[in-house]
């Protein structure tokens, strides 16, 4: 089946491993570029980079970012230099990913290209495409503070506790890339990874184009819910939600992406501990099955992934 994928970072990059390990799928992943960050003069791509780590089985899952036993030599020298933001841990492998993206920009490619040119050294089994080529940075405003700080200072220098008066998505007119708007439009299946949907995937539908290409794609489009049994299962995603005033429940997010139409989402997978909620989820007017969400093993990752892929079969069939 020809699928799009759209996420955000390590929970969404649990999902995309479990699909691509199914084997027999033609799977595009857009990725979310607003924590994208100018850092110590590289920049960095933490959502593209959690996804191409995972996908190629070197991530650190233990500490939830970067290379599985980097060193940290360099970061230890800008220390000594006091240097930079030395709020944002920079790993020596990882250094040497934002190294090539960086000397590439600057030659004036694409972070598409950039990121083709990245994944190349891997067979990933994906395409993995930044979900746009523009500068669309996520700020963050919070009252508590001397005006909007970048998202990544927010979340990782002030671990999300100032709070927020809102998100601020800047894509001014930055806009869904041209590879993302194709993998959309030709989609047997388009999925909502159980991402943040505050900060992984908000900033994706705030980009020019994503919302009327998802509207008219003749793909079902299924949503897995990120919320499980009222928790988020890593980061503080909750925080986000309850800022924009979004219960947080896999109800909550379902009625926050909204149906198709104006909204989102065809079907909304949720996790069994909470069927309870799907009758509520229905009458948003949005189908809902409950399954078993929790990827703490790749058999369960896959699991999910079958059923997803299986559900977006029988919708597709019912389109036809
Ligand atoms: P980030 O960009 O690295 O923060 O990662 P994402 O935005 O892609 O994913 C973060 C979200 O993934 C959190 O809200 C978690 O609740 C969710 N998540 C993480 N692991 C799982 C899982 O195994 N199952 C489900 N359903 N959600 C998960
Ligand atoms: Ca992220």
């Amino acid at each position: 089946m020809r699928i799009a994928v759209i996420a955000g970072g390590v929970g969404g990059a649990r999902f995309t491993t479990g699909l691509r390990d199914l084997g027999d799928h033609d799977l595009s992943i857009i990725v979310n570029v607003g924590d994208d960050a100018w850092m110590d003069g590289m920049r960095v791509c933490p959502d593209l980079d959690s996804q191409m780590y995972a996908l190629a089985g070197v991530h650190d899952s233990d500490r939830g970012w970067g290379r599985r036993g980097d060193s940290m030599r360099i970061d230890t020298e800008l220390r000594e230099w006091d240097f930079g933001a030395r709020w944002f841990t920079l790993g020596d492998l990882d250094i040497a990913t934002h190294i090539v993206r960086t000397a590439m920009l600057r030659e004036g490619k694409s972070l598409t290209e950039v990121t083709d040119r990245l994944c190349s050294r891997w067979d990933l089994g994906v395409r993995l495409l930044p979900a746009s080529d523009d500068c669309a940075e996520t700020w963050v405003d919070c009252p508590d503070l001397d005006g909007p700080v970048h998202f990544q200072e927010w979340w990782v220098r002030y671990r999300a506790c100032p709070r927020p008066a809102s998100f601020l998505f800047r894509p001014g007119d930055a806009e869904l890339s041209g590879a993302a708007r194709r993998a959309v439009a030709q989609a047997e299946l388009v999925i909502v990874a159980p991402s943040n949907p505050v900060v992984s995937i908000d900033p994706i539908l705030a980009l020019r184009g994503t919302r009327e290409a998802l509207a008219t794609c003749p793909a079902p489009i299924v949503g897995i819910s990120p919320i499980v049994g009222g928790r988020v299962l890593r980061g503080m995603g909750d925080v986000c939600l309850s800022a924009i005033g979004v219960a947080v429940s896999a109800a909550g997010v379902a009625e926050y992406y909204g149906a198709r139409g104006n909204g989102l989402l065809d079907s909304w997978v949720v996790d069994d501990v909470d069927a309870g909620e799907v009758p509520e989820i229905k009458a948003l007017g949005i189908h809902s099955v409950p399954t078993m969400t929790v990827m703490d093993t790749p058999e369960r990752a896959r699991r999910l992934a079958a059923t997803v892929v299986s559900l977006g079969r029988d919708l597709l069939a019912c389109r036809h």
